[in-house]
């Protein structure tokens, strides 16, 4: 048998962290529950876990200083965990390096998926953008920079194409305005993102994505994007 991947949640509040340890548990993770940020740091830094379940809201500190200061926290996947409402906690969390995030009340399953989702990011051949990725139709061939979908090639412009090789190299993974504006125009944000929206719906236009129904690229709300392939 291989060794189980073992999760560590930050959550102060005794009853989300049971409900999380016994689903875990029966899940097959190895599992360690920490009540403060300060512990859950030293945990971390003890046990180096595969995982972290973070809530932002601990009695010590806020979840998102421990991301800016767990200098452990870089090499580890962290999911946050957030109340409803909180958009400027979660793009704050995911700036500071957090994976993804997950809103209270949140389903086992939605959990569950985001954290095989984390685990199996952490597990792939680092191959920065991929050579040659296709998946559901969409074929992105980074020697060449050309896009096809459903077999017919789509011109993209310089941006188009480096939006979408970004968000195909994070797939998966909830990106913030801010990181992709950093990582496509290469500027530090100023908090406005004219550009890139006028840019990502150009990019679904010729990709044929529905941003209602997508089949790539999804919207999450008052965060940024997320390419929906693995
Ligand atoms: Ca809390």
């Amino acid at each position: 048998m291989t060794k189980a991947d073992s999760i560590l949640i930050i959550e102060d509040d005794p009853g989300i962290s049971r409900m999380l340890q016994v689903l875990l548990d029966s899940e097959g993770y190895a599992v360690a529950v920490a009540r403060s940020g300060g512990v859950g740091l030293s945990l971390a830094r003890a046990n180096n876990p595969d995982l972290i379940l973070l809530d932002l809201g601990l009695p010590d500190c806020n979840g998102t200083d421990l991301l800016v200061r767990g200098d452990v926290l870089a090499q580890i996947p962290v999911i946050v965990v957030t109340a409803r409402g909180q958009e400027d906690e979660k793009v704050r969390a995911l700036d500071a390096g957090a994976d993804d995030y997950v809103v209270k009340p949140f389903g086992s399953a939605e959990l569950l998926a985001r954290i095989r989702a984390a685990l199996r990011r952490r597990s792939r051949p680092e191959e920065r953008p991929p050579k040659r990725y296709s998946w559901q139709g969409l074929v992105l061939d980074c020697a060449s920079r050309t896009v096809s979908v459903d077999g017919e090639e789509v011109h993209l412009t310089p941006h188009e194409y480096d939006l979408l090789a970004v968000l195909v190299d994070n797939r998966g993974k909830a990106l913030t305005h801010h990181a992709i504006q950093r990582q496509v125009w290469g500027c530090v944000s100023t908090g406005n993102f004219q550009t890139l929206r006028v840019t990502m719906a150009s990019l679904r236009r010729k990709i044929k994505d529905c941003p209602s129904h997508p089949r790539f690229i999804r919207t999450e709300v008052g965060v940024g994007y997320r390419f929906l392939g693995e």
